[in-house]
């Protein structure tokens, strides 16, 4: 994620202006919640920063959901993702020297979903650029583009990630859109992962464009090894692909409403 940085001084000025806007609201119809310091199994880390949204409005069961591969049209730019602990600490080759590790697993997780998420009855779909490097987030053809169109028509559309290892990332957990719409599935999501702030680095591009963020985890230590080991493998994002289809079904039958 650490890519996105550029994103920072574009977008602060509008960020200040959601944030004034947003606080009354905040403060009246949320209560104020903080991710749990805890350290899941699988996962690892969790992301420990306060928050205080929830995702509070009601969805429909045949919601259409989007699954997005973080970096899927960002290679060789600086937004390629990270390249995690075993390649960048540990000596490790590439698992494919064209891409980033990160997009390598998040590539994996997506398509893990979409069949899994097919095969539980969900209306899901995934989207691949087909490009590996567009220049313009802008470009019809990028995930940002794709996800904003999906959601102008109604729908819900995330993007996988696995966030940065050690002191450069924060763990897995939710970035929410830049909206007041947040509903059952950002909670789901909030509870099955975590929970991160609004505002994290002052608005993302996803997620002013309405796209969510879902850190899967620091590509590092047990979660990557997981991953790496070939007998492992299939296990592991098996196992991933099913939590993050649990808590989206778990948040379409949520009847919440705050
Ligand atoms: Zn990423």
């Amino acid at each position: 994620m650490q890519s996105e940085f550029q994103d920072f001084r574009n977008c602060l000025t509008l960020s200040l202006l959601l944030a004034s806007w947003l606080g009354p609201f905040d403060s009246y119809a949320l209560s104020e919640t903080y991710s749990r310091a805890s350290k899941d199994n699988l996962l690892g880390s969790r992301v420990e920063l306060k928050s205080k949204w929830v995702g509070a409005n009601p969805v429909p069961k045949s919601l259409p959901i989007l699954v997005l591969a973080g970096h899927a049209d960002s290679q060789g730019l600086a937004g390629a993702g990270t390249a995690g602990e075993a390649v960048d600490l540990q000596g490790e080759k590439p698992m494919d020297k064209t891409i980033s590790d990160e997009l390598f697993w998040n590539l994996r997780i997506r398509d893990a979903v979409v069949e899994l998420g097919k095969a539980k009855g969900l209306n899901i779909t995934s989207y691949e650029p087909g490009i590996r490097n567009i220049v313009d987030g802008n470009d019809p053809r990028t995930n940002w583009s794709a996800g904003a169109r999906h959601i102008r028509k109604g729908g819900y559309a995330f993007e996988i990630h696995f966030d940065s290892y050690g002191q450069y990332g924060y763990g897995s957990g939710i970035i929410p859109a830049l909206s007041l719409d947040l509903n059952t599935l950002d909670e789901s999501f909030a509870k099955s992962f975590g929970r991160y702030p609004l505002f994290f680095r002052g608005g993302l591009g996803g997620p002013r464009r309405g796209i969510r963020i879902l850190e899967v985890g620091k590509l590092e230590g047990y979660l990557e090894e997981s991953l790496r080991d070939k007998i492992s493998r299939k296990k592991t994002i098996d196992a991933i692909a099913r939590r993050i289809v649990n808590a989206l079904i778990d948040g379409l039958q949520s009847k919440q409403n705050y």
